[in-house]
């Protein structure tokens, strides 16, 4: 497979490599270094360059399949996410005795959850289109940072006791939300 890239260069020391959004890769370089070297840069990372562009094609064709989000689905999100969130958590927090505070469902742009230090609770509301499992991985997250404000063995230790899976599940969310974020329209 023919790999395309663009060469930006710059002050800097080494080269890094970026897959774009069009699967094409974005080369930062050094002032001094040569077409020559940026290619035995590039072969040397193919496995790597190629795992990364089947991953971000099927992210590409994911977002088609669930986007875009306007305004108007947004609302319409945020209000089923406002629904079926909450349910959720009271199932979990009751079940591992945990308490908290308020609960608050935003459309956020770079994170799935967050606790607070007052026990109150974040959710993006995106995440009430993932797949059931997923959205119970990140409420169960949170919910355990009532015990544990890290990311501590001991923290994990309740997690899994609470939701086995969660593994498997937040691999997923890693490999796939970046997809849903990309669908807001902005
Ligand atoms: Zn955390």
């Amino acid at each position: 497979m023919q790999i395309k890239y663009v060469i930006k260069k710059s002050k800097r020391r080494s080269i890094s490599l970026e897959i774009q959004g069009d699967c094409s890769i974005l080369v930062k370089a050094p002032w001094f270094s040569t077409e020559k070297e940026i290619i035995e840069f590039i072969e040397t990372k193919r496995s790597w360059i190629l795992k990364h562009i089947e991953q971000t094609k099927r992210q590409n064709e994911l977002a088609g399949n669930i986007g875009p989000f306007d305004e108007k689905r947004i609302r319409a999100i945020k209000r089923q996410a406002r629904k079926i969130i909450p349910e959720r958590v009271r199932f979990y927090a009751e079940r591992a005795g945990i308490t908290y505070g308020r609960i608050f469902i935003r459309l956020q742009k770079t994170c799935w959850g967050s606790c607070s230090a007052e026990g109150n609770l974040n959710f993006n509301c995106l995440l009430v289109l993932m797949p059931q499992e997923v959205m119970d991985s990140i409420i169960v997250h949170e919910l355990c940072h009532r015990h544990h404000m890290n990311h501590s063995k001991e923290f994990y230790e309740e997690v899994y006791a609470l939701f086995p899976e969660y593994k498997k599940w937040n691999k997923w969310i890693k490999e796939n939300g970046q997809a849903y974020l990309s669908c807001v329209v902005r």
